[in-house]
């Protein structure tokens, strides 16, 4: 134990504060308390310490040392407390500081600003980009984005220079892993003091789940669950970066293909969704297969599909690629065991500088489509400003159409069906009529079609079915002893699909008791084609009702002889084309004859439609023809004259 010799410079690292068990030991000896007791390393000397106050007491026992040794002891002392603290506190934060920098889930470098070097990575940070495997000599912070895909090193500076400003910033990118594996990585760059230095701290994390998650999401709200196209969203986005594209480009054109399945519904109703479904699926495909790469397919919901043609050069390109289109989706195909056709019609709009908006555009196209299928089933036409104006008429007729229903503006007129064997009057075809209320008297070829398409054709055709019905009963109760006759009535498409027509026509014959007349429903063949099975059994229902049926138009629709006869049909009508051409040619009068065989050989009646002269009346009558209808009998005419013309008969028709 000895004095310290006079410290004239602190030297703390030569000091160590002396463990509790020596200082106890020290205290017995020398009987000596002090503040603190301090060893020299190297001497082995012991400093003890009090406070100033007590320094006579330490130079009383050590007078070896001075006054002035004992303050320089002193100071020493007080350095290293300050010095122990300190020390003592950043061995602790650094610990913590390591413990967090290499526990966390995010991978950590600490890099110097000017040279971009990585000071310092964590395990995680390492595993993440694969550095270890990469062994490269000295990593910069760009090169963690290694295979071309990441910022580029424009990017990482500006990225860099805007943090270095005090701007926390972003990057995300697809990384690649050495040995291919992708990931998605988000790194955060910002500054950070670190022992005194500025540094930029980059946090990288793993997102590839979240990008996931995301993508899935994101293709959820941009495609159609069922066939996993493109929906209308993702469409409309990709028709924008088209149209942005023609403004910049004027040589580039695209076109827009709108895609409607011709009878969907009727298949859904009648197979049922399953097979609508699957025939949906099966379309998709198709398509798909049928488009080129960088064409979009969309279904837009439903029925619905479009089509963005890309590089469209000229109108015919569109043209061509739509009637590829169709020929691809009438193939047949096989849906659980059966053999479903399908056709489609579309509608073609080209991209015009007057385009701005995809939707004008998905506009254009759809009433195109509409007029495509107003001329019949898989037919394609091409957009024309005209057709614009078309459609808003249509939908003034439409809803006007819906008021004369309610308001009672329909009316029936009747042509008579002359017997031309006795020239009598032998019944009527009621024939609807619509007193518009600024445009006159229309006739059905005005109205009808749109009056189907929109389905109020059933609420005409049965306001048509009960009038003409109680004009006829009216007709019976002022007249005792009319002879026999017949009451035609035209059944729409749409009204023989209908659930409720039989049950319909069932409560109005159950009214009356005694039949007043024969009543006669009037199909056309393409009626009847369209879904035979549902046509027969509700004839057959029908049939049983005592209701008899006329097969209208014949020699126009599908003409499949063959099929006639398995539908329980009382009269065939042969359509006015034929007279027309009756008289003009050998080979017309020919088809005639034909036709009228043929229906009595099914032990039909056959009704000439559309005569307009004398000699096409003698020329059918001659042939065997049992009845005669047309303006040469008489027009169509309002129920009081045909009233009037059952009790007296026709003059036109007396010769007979
Ligand atoms: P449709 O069933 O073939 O009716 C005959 C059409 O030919 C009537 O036209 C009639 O006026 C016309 N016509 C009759 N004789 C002659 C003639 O000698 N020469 C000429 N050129 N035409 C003649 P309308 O009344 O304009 O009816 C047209 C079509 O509208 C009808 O053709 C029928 O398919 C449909 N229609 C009429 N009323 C109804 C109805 O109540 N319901 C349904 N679903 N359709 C109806
Ligand atoms: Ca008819
Ligand atoms: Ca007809």
């Amino acid at each position: 134990l000895a004095a310290v010799p006079p410290v004239s410079r602190p030297c703390p690292e030569s000091l160590e504060v002396l463990p509790e068990a020596t200082v106890a030991a020290l205290r017995e000896v020398t009987g000596l308390d002090a503040l603190l007791w301090v060893g020299h390393r190297r001497t082995g000397n012991v400093l003890l310490l009090g406070n100033p106050v007590e320094h006579q007491l330490l130079q009383n026992h050590f007078d070896t040392g001075d006054n002035e040794s004992v303050a320089a002891a002193l100071e020493v002392y007080l350095h290293i407390r300050e010095l122990l603290a300190t020390e003592g506190a950043l061995r602790t934060s650094e610990a913590n500081y390591r413990a967090i920098f290499e526990s966390v889930s995010e991978g950590i470098a600490v890099v110097d600003v000017t040279e971009l070097r990585l000071l310092e990575t964590n395990q995680r940070l390492r595993d993440l980009f694969g550095l270890e495997e990469r062994r490269l000599p000295e990593s910069r912070l760009m090169d963690l984005a290694w295979n071309g895909t990441g910022p580029s090193v424009e990017q990482w500076q500006r990225h860099i220079d805007l943090t270095l400003r005090g701007w926390p910033q972003l990057l995300e990118w697809q990384a690649e892993r050495p040995g291919g594996h992708t990931f998605w990585v988000e790194i955060n760059l910002r500054t950070a003091i670190i022992g005194d230095q500025l540094r930029l701290l980059a946090v990288a994390r793993d997102t590839s789940k979240r990008k996931q998650a995301e993508e899935q999401l994101r293709h959820g709200a941009l495609h159609d669950a069922l066939t996993g196209l493109p929906n209308r969203l993702l469409f409309l986005d990709r028709m924008s970066q088209a149209l942005q594209r023609q403004q910049r480009e004027p040589g580039y054109h695209f076109a827009l293909l709108f895609m409607d399945l011709d009878r969907f519904k009727m298949i859904n109703d009648s197979f049922g969704h399953g097979v609508g479904d699957q025939l949906l699926v099966a379309m998709a495909r198709r398509l798909t297969e049928s488009i080129r790469p960088g064409d979009t397919l969309a279904r837009l919901g439903g029925d619905e599909f479009l089509v963005l043609q890309e590089n469209v050069h000229h109108q015919e390109d569109a043209k061509r690629f739509a009637g590829r289109l169709l020929d691809v989706l009438h193939q047949p195909l096989h849906i659980e065991g059966r053999e479903v056709y399908s056709s489609a019609s579309i509608g073609i709009a080209v991209s015009r500088p007057e385009y701005h908006h995809p939707e004008e555009m998905l506009s254009d196209a759809d009433i195109a489509m509409y007029h495509a299928k107003s001329h019949g089933a898989a037919q394609f036409q091409v957009f024309k400003p005209s057709m614009r104006h078309q459609v808003v008429e249509r939908l003034q007729l439409e809803n006007d159409l819906r008021q004369a229903v309610l308001r009672d503006e329909l009316r029936v007129h009747y042509q008579p069906i002359v017997d031309l064997g006795s020239g009598r009057v032998s019944g009527f075809e009621a024939l609807v009529r619509w007193q518009h209320p600024t445009r006159g008297l229309l006739m059905p070829g005005g109205f009808i079609a749109a009056a189907e398409e929109t389905g109020l054709i059933l609420q005409v055709g049965e306001w048509v079915l009960r009038h003409a019905y109680a004009d006829v009963v009216a007709w019976v109760e002022r007249h005792e002893g009319l002879g026999p006759f017949s009451l035609s009535v035209n059944l729409s498409r749409k009204q023989m699909g209908s659930p409720g027509l039989v049950q319909g026509v069932r409560e109005l014959v159950a009214e009356q008791r005694h039949a007043p007349c024969r009543l006669l429903l009037e199909i056309t063949e393409s009626v009847l084609m369209d879904n035979a099975l549902l046509a027969r059994e509700v004839l057959q229902q029908l049939r049983e009702l005592g209701i008899h049926l006329s097969m209208d138009d014949f020699g126009t629709g599908y003409s499949s002889l063959s099929y006639l006869h398995q539908f329980p049909i009382d009269v065939l009508k042969i359509d006015r084309s034929f007279i027309q051409r009756m008289e003009q040619s050998e080979e017309g009068k020919q088809m005639v004859t034909t036709i009228i065989n043929l229906g009595h050989n099914l032990a039909m009646k056959v009704v000439a439609e559309g005569l307009e002269t004398c000699s096409q009346v003698e020329l059918v009558r001659a042939l065997g023809c049992d009845y005669g209808q047309g303006f040469y009998f008489s027009r169509p005419i309002p129920p009081e004259e045909a009233e009037r013309c059952l009790v007296e008969g026709l003059a036109t028709a007396e010769g007979l």
